[in-house]
């Protein structure tokens, strides 16, 4: 059976008899649809419009039994699962897959005492943030509360937050996972710590998350915002940026992206259809008077066009980097730098600045380093913490550019490999040619135990979609 990716032409032979998938529909709460039922297109629909997904089987997973029933199905049939909650991360199409949606597990509660909140696998940040701002405490999420947490900590997880208090995946305490033998586990130091390593920064190599029982931090309020300088300052912004970024203190987090807008009505006027420079910033100190001062000499090195740093609720910070929150059609890609010097930011000007003819919609430098760079008290096997500095480009993979748009965003990459810093953190790894490049995202000695895991937990790569380590 094949199914191809337009869905014009989707193949209607079932790849499993239709009496097993009613079968599967008497056991689980959800709803379950074979390839060409009507309503499979919307129930496997992906923020990333780019991507069309064109399972097998597609089950809406209500609880953990649901997605238990969904694995041993699968199983079962000789079918790799794959899993969705938001599609902001779907890598690609999970053809041919048992692809379980997790949107309709919303649960979250907090528990203030212990500043731990357990996270059912469909929940956003924007959920977790409202619930834990209630005690004066946050989460660790990243620049669109919008994204699942579930599938962005266990990528790592990098945020405005992160340099004072690590990736989101360093406040994880437990994890329940249903595994390929079919089984729900909840999975913490003691129960499993080769898994409880290896799930903590593998993303979904290991079965799928029904929850998380991640840390809070007791931060009420920040100091942030975007600043956008004219593009005509692009040099001197980003020169100026690093010489002063390396300066902060673990307090503070910045990034700063060349972005090429398009000309959206839900765009402020001065940005629509524009090039900038997007100089984003965020102190999570006691002391805003020092995040200002901090601030002081980035504010001064170009003509801003547009945007103020002011304090902000954690419930606020999509300010800072003013994600899109419409699906979209992105293909991104993203490497680690160990140094910015003067020439790479002459290399990244000329690759990705407001004078090269590319059509990216994002070349973005994000500051690493402070907490980001050393292991939690609990080590997990996170990828990412050896580089100083985090670049991403991302465009809009619309039919006209299809076919140049990886080779154009590779290019602004290649530009800078000579600063590189091996690895990748996982959620930006983005296009992968296979399953070489997602392992080569870790460190070498994580990716040999990362492996040896997976042979132990999902020897046939049940697991194998998307940034999956695979076991063969
Ligand atoms: C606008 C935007 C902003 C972003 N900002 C940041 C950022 O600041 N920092 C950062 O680190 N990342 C960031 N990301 C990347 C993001 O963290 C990843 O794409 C992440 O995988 C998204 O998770 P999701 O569940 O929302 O997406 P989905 O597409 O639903 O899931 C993506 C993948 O996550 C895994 N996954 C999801 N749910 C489960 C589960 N229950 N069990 C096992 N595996 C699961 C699977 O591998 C799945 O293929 C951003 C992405 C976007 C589109």
């Amino acid at each position: 059976m094949s199914l191809t990716q337009d869905p014009q032409k989707l193949h209607l032979e079932p790849a499993v008899p239709p009496a097993d998938v009613d079968d599967l529909r008497t056991r689980v709460h959800g709803p379950v649809y074979a390839a060409g039922d009507d309503g499979l297109g919307a129930e496997v629909a992906a923020w990333n419009v780019a991507v069309r997904h064109t399972p097998a089987v597609a089950v809406g997973a209500t609880c953990a039994a649901d997605v238990v029933a969904a694995v041993q199905f699968a199983v079962a049939h000789g079918l790799p699962v794959a899993v969705q909650a938001t599609g902001h991360g779907p890598v690609r199409n999970a053809a041919g897959t048992v692809l379980i949606t997790t949107r309709r597990m919303q649960g979250v509660a907090v528990d203030p005492h212990r500043r731990t909140a357990r996270v059912q696998a469909g929940a956003k940040w924007a959920a977790v943030l409202e619930a834990a701002a209630e005690h004066g405490l946050t989460g660790l999420c990243g620049s669109s509360s919008d994204v699942g947490v579930v599938g962005y900590t266990l990528g790592g997880g990098q945020g405005s937050l992160g340099r004072r208090f690590g990736f989101a995946a360093d406040t994880v305490t437990a994890v329940e996972i249903v595994t390929a033998d079919g089984s729900l586990r909840r999975v913490d130091a003691t129960t499993d710590p080769e898994l409880f390593w290896a799930v903590r920064g593998g993303k979904g190599s290991f079965g799928v998350v029904t929850a998380l029982e991640i840390g809070l931090v007791p931060v009420a309020s920040v100091l942030g915002g975007g600043v956008f300088f004219a593009a005509e300052d692009a040099a001197a912004v980003l020169h100026a940026y690093r010489e002063w970024a390396p300066t902060l203190p673990e307090e503070a987090s910045s990034s700063v992206a060349v972005l090429r807008l398009p000309p959206l009505p839900d765009l402020p006027p001065p940005l629509q259809g524009q090039t900038v420079v997007h100089l984003r910033y965020v102190y999570c100190g006691d002391d805003f008077a020092e995040g200002e001062r901090l601030v002081a000499p980035m504010l001064d090195a170009g003509r801003i066009v547009l945007g103020a740093i002011v304090p902000l609720l954690p419930t606020e910070m999509d300010a800072v980097h003013m994600d899109p929150k419409d699906p979209m059609p992105g293909w991104e890609k993203g490497m680690l730098l160990a140094e910015l010097t003067a020439e790479t930011v002459d290399a990244f000007l000329a690759a990705a600045g407001p004078q090269a003819p590319v059509p990216l919609v994002m070349a973005e430098i994000r500051q690493l380093g402070g907490a980001l760079g050393r292991q939690p008290a609990v080590p997990n096997a996170v990828a990412g913490r050896s580089g100083a500095w985090s670049v991403l480009v991302l465009g809009p993979m619309v039919p006209e550019l299809a076919d140049v748009l990886p080779a154009i965003g590779r290019g602004v990459l290649d530009a800078l490999r000579p600063w590189a810093a091996p690895g990748c953190m996982v959620n930006f790894l983005g296009d992968v040619s296979g399953p070489e490049e997602v392992l080569a995202a870790y460190e070498p000695a994580d990716a040999v135990r990362l492996r040896a895991v997976k042979r132990a937990v999902d020897p046939a790569d049940v697991f194998s979609h998307g940034h999956a380590v695979r076991a063969g």
